[in-house]
């Protein structure tokens, strides 16, 4: 809200109620009355008291010392309300010419230079949207609202098309199941809130387990539960190659006593849950993942 404090003036008054009546941010109000007031220091009289040539002198004055051209046309904003919505003097903001502003050309980086960012992102997920949103030239808005099934929709089948040799009944029915996810074509159902007796019609979900609408949600959980789990304490993943006399034998005894699971971050709860506190873990069961293993170090 702009200054409405009891020692401002009718007509400052009056012209703070226009401004809020149409919804104009707080900012804007403030801007607009010190533009006005800006403009009455110069005459030294009331605004109301002005008119369209006087404008025109204070947009000249404004010129000659170098005010940019966004500001100037801010100021023309602030000039044009007051005079046509607060003094209701149609023909002021009708002589009131904005100032074209010049373009800007943005800058625009090499392919080099997009290579070289895009490779500095360490997350493939993040720079699989980066890329995406460089190559199809989208704005930040539409990329965060642009869905797989959008792209599996439009270049599906040119995709499949081009690979079909390469291309399984599995991969195929993954696509189809996520382009299909929560559309009309699934069918629908209707949900009720029992305490607020609110219901909605919702599109089913292909529920398939590759589907990221579908499993969002799933492995967000999964992420908390294992979340759970670890203590606090700085984790390394740690990478390393066993010669390749004793790889047979970490493989065999891996095989042997290793939980039936081969997801590395399904193991870690292993050796971080507080009930195997004190137990020592056996090596073997590192070398289950593939050689890659999660250790947990203590920061002592
Ligand atoms: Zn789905």
């Amino acid at each position: 809200m702009a200054d409405a404090t009891p020692a401002a003036s009718p007509l400052r008054r009056h012209m703070i109620d226009d401004m809020t009546l149409r919804n104009l941010s707080p900012a804007t109000q403030r801007s607009y009355l010190h533009a006005v007031a800006k403009f009455s220091r110069y005459f030294d009289r009331s605004p109301d008291r002005l008119g369209p040539e006087d404008v025109r002198a204070f947009q000249v004055y404004l010129v000659s010392r170098g005010i940019s051209w966004p500001a100037l046309n801010q100021t023309v904003c602030a000039l044009r309300f007051f005079c046509g919505v607060t003094l209701n003097r149609a023909e002021i903001p009708e002589r009131t010419a904005y100032a074209r502003a010049p373009g800007k050309l943005p800058t625009i980086p090499s392919a080099d230079e997009v290579v070289h960012f895009l490779e500095a992102v360490p997350s493939l997920k993040e720079r699989a949207a980066l890329t995406t949103a460089h190559a199809a030239g989208l704005r930040a808005s539409e990329a965060v609202s642009l869905k797989v099934a959008d792209i599996f929709r439009r270049h599906g089948p040119a995709y499949v098309q081009a690979h079909d040799g390469h291309l399984g009944r599995v991969e195929r029915r993954v696509m189809s199941a996520t382009e299909l996810c929560r559309t009309a074509a699934l069918g629908g159902h209707v949900e009720g809130c029992r305490a607020c007796g609110a219901v909605r019609v919702a599109c089913n979900s292909c529920r398939n387990r590759h589907c990221p609408k579908c499993q969002s949600a799933v492995a967000r959980d999964w992420l908390e539960a294992r979340a759970t789990d670890l203590l606090p304490v700085p984790y390394f993943h740690v990478v390393f190659t066993l010669p390749a006399r004793i790889a047979p034998t970490f493989a065999r005894q891996a095989h042997e006593h290793s939980p039936p699971c081969s997801n590395p971050l399904a193991t870690s709860p292993i050796y971080t849950h507080p009930k195997n506190a004190g137990t020592t873990s056996r090596l073997p069961d590192m070398s289950q993942v593939s050689l890659e293993t999660l250790y947990r170090v203590s920061s002592q």
